[in-house]
């Protein structure tokens, strides 16, 4: 389980700015919220090989002070709630301002790591204008520019020295993430899996306190449960309510092996559940996708049929997914959701033998060679697994330049064929021989 890191301070102190200065290349998801509040960003970067998630909590407001007051006091609740350490930016271009006071207000009262951060320090003259700051009581600064990156590398070696420690469990279980929107039925399909509680076996805590890996054996089956749903914290208007379960859905997901994507049938397979699904394609995870409440649909007018196809449309290209129609209420097929998440595990964790691999894929290669590209003719020789947590295939050849992506998943749909990586994210690479 990732550790949290949140970014809070004023609107234009260069927050996103040093956000982007973080996370770099990598991507960063954005939750779109409607109204005075900017969107808020979050994605991962690491420092000294430590890996974290950075949340730049937006704040940018139009209209008035008070409006403006409210915003910020979210965003620092928002912080403390979710967040292992805060960073706290000021700017030194305007010096101390009575919003700054009002957040270091706030963050005095708080036991979490904060840093102080002086931003737009760009050179050693502004270093000396920092020192005003001592004036918000919250002790020594670090001073930056987010511009030109000096100073970063100082904080961030503070940083992760307050962060948690990433604590894998030991034994070797399926790990399912069960995530989706508010009220798709994860608390209930939680519930309606594991009884009262009669079947847990032991609890290993989570390094945070927002995430508990439970073990379980139901069906069968023994698998740890890696539990957000149950956790639900009042939020005070919707659009946070649905911040802090993507924010739950994307640590669940980066600790799993398997995510169990649930949404709501009546609602439909949408854009914020098609975010989820492709955050856990990203993070390279197996999915099952539960199509719940089916219920509730009006089997005439919507058949399994349709509906699959829809939904294998928004996955296009990586639609070889499970998608299993499910009724939490009226307990159907939940075992069958369960069985399924077991194979897609172990198709995951699945290794082709080298041997094998090359028996079966070097005839198809032959009969269906990739096209010659400018001339010039590409000879694959060989293929082989990499040993890599999921499944990931190198294929060598002479001119791997040559090899377009339309080959490529010519090559992965023939390895879906032939081997069942059903659920499972695969990489197909060229590599020169
Ligand atoms: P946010 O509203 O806190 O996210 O602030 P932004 O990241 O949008 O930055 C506000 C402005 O400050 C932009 O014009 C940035 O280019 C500028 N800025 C950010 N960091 C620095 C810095 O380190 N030095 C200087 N000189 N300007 C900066
Ligand atoms: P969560 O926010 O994803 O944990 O959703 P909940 O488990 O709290 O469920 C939200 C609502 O949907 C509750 O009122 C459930 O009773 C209802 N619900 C869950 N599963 C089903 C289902 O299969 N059919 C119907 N009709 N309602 C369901």
């Amino acid at each position: 389980m990732g550790a949290i890191v949140a970014i809070v301070g004023r609107p234009n102190v260069g927050k996103s700015t040093f956000f982007n200065r973080l996370i770099q290349r990598r991507e960063a998801i954005v939750d779109e919220i409607s109204g005075v509040t900017r969107d808020r960003h979050y994605g991962r970067t690491d420092w000294n090989g430590k890996e974290f998630s950075i949340i730049d909590t937006g704040g940018y407001v139009v209209g008035s002070e008070d409006v403006f007051e409210k915003e910020i006091d979210k965003q620092v609740e928002l912080a403390i709630d979710e967040a292992d350490a805060i960073l706290f930016l000021v700017d030194v271009e305007s010096g101390v301002t009575g919003m700054d006071e009002e957040v270091a207000k706030l963050l005095r009262r708080i036991d979490k790591p904060v840093f102080l951060v002086v931003n737009k320090v760009d050179n050693a003259m502004r270093a000396a204008d920092a020192v005003e700051f001592y004036a918000l009581g919250l002790g020594e600064y670090f001073t930056i520019s987010s511009i030109n990156g000096s100073g970063t590398g100082d904080l961030l070696d503070e940083v992760v020295k307050v962060l948690p420690e990433e604590e894998e469990p030991e034994e070797d279980l399926p790990r399912f993430a069960v995530v989706g929107r508010p009220n798709a039925g994860k608390s209930s399909f939680i519930n309606a899996l594991i009884g009262e509680e009669r079947y847990i076996v032991t609890d290993i805590a989570g390094t945070t306190r927002d995430s508990i890996d439970t073990r379980y054996n139901r069906f069968g089956f023994d698998f740890n449960l890696v539990d957000t749903a149950g956790i639900r914290r009042k939020a005070k208007v919707k659009e946070d309510l649905e911040f802090y379960s993507v924010m739950r859905s994307v640590r669940a997901i980066e600790h799993s092996d398997v995510c169990i994507l649930l949404f709501d049938a009546t609602r439909g397979f949408d854009g914020q559940v098609q975010n989820i699904f492709w955050l856990a394609h990203r993070n390279n995870k197996g999915i099952v996708v539960l199509v719940n409440k089916w219920d509730l649909v009006e089997k005439e007018t919507q058949s399994v049929k349709q509906y699959t196809d829809k939904i294998r449309k928004a996955m296009e290209p990586f639609t070889d997914v499970p998608i299993i129609f499910i009724s939490v209420k009226e307990k159907q097929r939940i075992y069958k959701a369960i069985e399924t998440a077991v194979e897609v595990y172990k198709n995951r964790s699945k290794r082709i033998p080298t041997r094998k691999l090359n028996d079966i894929m070097l005839p198809i290669i032959d009969a269906k060679p990739p096209p010659a590209y400018k001339g010039k003719f590409v000879k694959i020789k060989f293929c082989t697994q990499l040993p890599t947590p999921y499944p990931q295939f190198a294929f060598f050849c002479n001119l791997p330049q040559y090899v377009r992506d339309p080959y490529k998943r010519f090559l992965e749909n023939k390895l879906r064929e032939q081997f069942d990586f059903t659920g499972v994210p695969m990489t197909v690479f060229l590599r020169k021989k």
